[in-house]
């Protein structure tokens, strides 16, 4: 059967996206191939197809254990026979699996690389056909990469010791050259066989916040967009916890994720969140290798992270379903000290170097003025880009106002305190509080005490961290983070540079249609998921529910001509959606 026929018949799409048919087509011809596409692009139909065109069961090699449950879902919803192996299940449900791998009853077998340490299972492995090795996630090779894992190296023995060489292809959303090359090394695939589409994500709109306060920012904005599903990054176990409780107390249905959790407490708010049970999830980095979830509108990082390839990762897990998406990263200088501290903790050496220089890229992404989305891609050695006119840069029409005098007014009062206290003083003494600790330390004398009286204490307190962000003043860290005058600080001061501040962001609602078709497609669902057990996506995704309202198909006929409706789906849920659109099923 042609390539095309199979996207259609299973899958329920008219064309491939770019760059699919390219690998589909060096993979049916023999060629190990390197893949790398932006996360949502579509590397899973880049293997899923030749699976189900080649004879014997295609071997795919996951990190994600938590997820491989629900990529076989999606498999078996579209009527493809696939399993998986890993350690959640018990040894006779695997070895009953085996056998019928052995069997040949399926296209597709995913495992975990851990299995692949296991001789045993290795020689079960030699007794399949293994047409093809798929592996996902391939950066995990490369000691370079940043989720490194070990196993990954056995890869490269298992291919060995098959009979008949299967091809290989390596799957990635994130490489740098160096990683790229090592993949290429370690599985064998000449360089320069790879298939490369652009890095960039037309649907994310990137944001960079900075000199706002990051708790009121964030809960304006979840509060503002409830009903969308959010993900929101912190640096630490400790900051999860704070936000998870804050978010709680003003309503919002969260759920919470970091690895000082029990594993059921982990399950147990993963689950919440894959099922829609709750929209908002906050979470470490150690949140989202398992997270395949598409409908997810927003992510947040509430901190920065460590690197440029961490970030995209992450924040590349908004609108996998294609779908407008908005990531926001919220800048504080402090941040910076944290990530550092956190790389002195875990690298030496020439690594220390590298993770330092990574930091740095990071640091100046959030300084750029330019469009965010080309700065990542620059950064990903793609320099064609142009800008995205989405992002929060090109889309800035804030009015610039100058606060030079404001500014000088601030830097004055750390000095006159000696350099010695945090932002909370600092603000009380600009804005004259009589408070007992400002008379204490007679800074009701200080030339600059009530100077900001005009403003309030909130307003001041924010003014600081403007400052602090755009880096006139630094915070130093200690026992009670102090606040000093940076070297720009002194310009300013001395009247050579001056100070501009842009109006503060206003916080919107990223879906702006209102449907209630969508809504009730989305409460179908909901309902349909939860009598089958598997996550709402599974069913469908939000692209596939909003073509629906977009092309109110009357007949089943019709319903093929909606995105993501392959045969299985029609049969299985066609009328009912028909139902949902208040059409009876013509016999
Ligand atoms: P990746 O692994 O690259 O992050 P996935 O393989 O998970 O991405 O695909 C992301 C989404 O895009 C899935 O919902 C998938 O069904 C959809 N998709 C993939 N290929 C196509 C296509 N040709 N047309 C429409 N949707 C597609
Ligand atoms: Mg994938
Ligand atoms: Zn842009």
């Amino acid at each position: 059967m042609q390539i095309e026929q199979l996207l259609q018949q299973y899958f329920g799409y008219a064309s491939f996206r770019v760059g699919q048919k390219q690998v589909i087509k060096r993979v049916l011809a023999g060629d190990n191939t390197l893949c790398i596409m932006p996360t949502g692009g579509g590397k899973s139909i880049c293997y899923q197809i030749p699976a189900l065109a080649l004879a014997g069961t295609t071997l795919v090699i996951s990190p994600l254990i938590s997820l491989m449950k629900d990529q076989v879902d999606v498999l078996l919803q579209m009527g493809i026979a696939a399993t998986y192996i890993n350690s959640s299940l018990s040894y006779s449900e695997t070895m009953n699996r085996l056998n019928q791998a052995r069997a040949g009853r399926f296209k597709l077998l995913y495992v975990a690389p851990e299995r692949l340490e296991d001789p045993a299972f290795v020689a079960i492995l030699k007794q399949l056909t293994i047409p093809l090795i798929a592996v996902d996630e391939a950066h995990c090779i490369s000691q370079w990469g940043h989720d490194f894992r070990p196993s990954y190296r056995y890869i490269k023995n298992v291919i060995n010791e098959l009979e008949r060489p299967p091809v290989v292809l390596a799957l990635t959303a994130t490489a740098t050259k160096q990683v790229r090359v090592d993949i290429c090394e370690q599985l064998n695939i000449v360089v320069g066989n790879d298939v490369i589409t652009t890095f960039a994500r037309q649907n994310l709109a990137f944001k960079v916040l900075k000199g706002e306060n990051a708790d009121v920012f964030l809960k304006d904005y979840i509060v503002k967009n409830q009903s969308e599903v959010g993900i929101i990054y912190a640096a630490t176990r400790k900051n999860v916890d704070q936000l998870y409780e804050q978010l709680k107390k003003v309503g919002v249905s969260v759920a919470k994720y970091h690895a000082g959790l029990s594993k059921s407490e982990r399950d147990e708010y993963q689950e919440a969140f894959l099922y829609d049970k709750v929209n908002v999830i906050v979470a470490t980095s150690a949140f989202g290798m398992g997270i395949d979830k598409s409908n997810v509108r927003y992510v947040i990082h509430y901190q920065m992270p460590k690197n440029m390839e961490s970030y995209y990762q992450e924040a590349g897990r908004a609108g996998r379903d294609g779908l407008d998406s908005e990531c926001v990263l919220i800048y504080r200088p402090q941040d910076v000290q944290v990530q550092r501290f956190l790389i002195e903790q875990s690298a030496s050496g020439e690594r220390f170097g590298n993770e330092l220089a990574k930091l740095q890229a990071m640091v100046d992404y959030c300084h750029t003025e330019g469009c965010l989305q080309t700065s990542i891609l620059h950064y990903f050695g793609e320099f064609e880009a142009v800008g995205c006119e989405r992002c929060g840069n090109c889309t800035d029409t804030r009015e610039r106002i100058d606060v030079t005098i404001d500014a000088q007014k601030v830097l004055s009062c750390v000095i006159r305190m000696g350099q010695r206290f945090g932002k909370v003083m600092i603000a009380q003494v600009l804005t004259g509080s009589s408070n007992k600790k400002v008379l204490g330390f007679r800074f009701d004398k200080l030339p600059t005490y009530g100077i900001l009286s005009n403003k309030s204490t909130k307003d001041v307190n924010l003014f600081i961290e403007f400052l602090i962000s755009e880096e006139y003043l630094m915070v130093e860290q200690g026992e009670f983070p102090t606040i000093k005058v940076a070297t720009k600080g002194r310009g300013v001061l001395q009247g050579k540079v001056q100070v501009f501040r842009k109006q503060q962001v206003e916080t919107k609602q990223i879906v702006k249609t209102d449907s209630p078709l969508f809504e009730a497609l989305r409460a179908w669902r909901r309902e349909r998921a939860k009598a089958e057990n598997v996550p709402p996506f599974v069913i469908f995704s939000d692209q596939t529910l909003w073509d629906v309202c977009a092309k109110l198909p009357k007949t089943l006929d019709e319903l093929l001509d909606v995105k993501g409706i392959g045969e299985q789906k029609q049969v299985k849920y066609g009328a009912e959606l028909l139902a949902v659109l208040g059409n009876e099923v013509d016999s």
